[in-house]
């Protein structure tokens, strides 16, 4: 169950702060659409999953429903910004999932077999942090040149360590 969202420009309000920290206005539909993804950092939503996902939410908390247009305008400014990570899955639909405070490349493993896409920062332990630091001197090694919205998004491609153990089960010669 969603609190409703207060209205009051409160300055302890986190998601508030992070909207205007990247320039963006304060509309109670960013408000919403952010605070959603936030409050599900494991899940990447396409479009249309994020639109039922809201109207749900709306409903229960007797707010507006997110009309579609509106929805992909936002969804695309929050990710030019870097608020949102934007990745293109298997079957090339764009999923959309919130990128967490003071992170800047989010690994992430696309399996070519089973299409999982999956994190990799706990497969990768130390060398993330190493990624995250290489990835946020080139965002601002970029900024410095003028470049502007940027977001990063590492993606590593190949099979999976279950679909490999699958594939070599399967085919061992008999
Ligand atoms: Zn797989």
């Amino acid at each position: 169950m969603s609190p409703v969202l207060p209205r009051s420009k409160s300055p302890s309000d986190p998601i508030a702060a992070l909207l205007s920290a990247h320039g963006l206005r304060r509309t109670s539909a960013s408000h919403r659409v952010l605070g959603w993804l936030l409050a599900h950092p494991d899940t990447s939503y396409t479009h249309a999953q994020l639109q039922a996902a809201l109207a749900g939410e709306g409903d229960a908390a007797g707010g507006a429903v997110l009309d579609r247009v509106t929805l992909y305008r936002l969804i695309d400014r929050l990710t030019q910004v870097g608020l949102l990570l934007c990745r293109v899955d298997a079957s090339r639909v764009r999923r959309y999932q919130a990128m967490p405070p003071g992170v800047h490349a989010m690994p992430h493993f696309e399996c070519q077999s089973c299409h999982r896409d999956s994190p990799l920062e706990n497969a990768l332990q130390a060398s993330a942090g190493d990624l995250d630091r290489a990835a946020q001197s080139a965002l601002e090694a970029l900024k410095a040149l003028g470049y502007q919205g940027m977001s990063l998004d590492f993606a590593v491609r190949g099979v999976c360590a279950d679909c490999a153990t699958a594939a070599r089960t399967q085919g061992a010669p008999a």
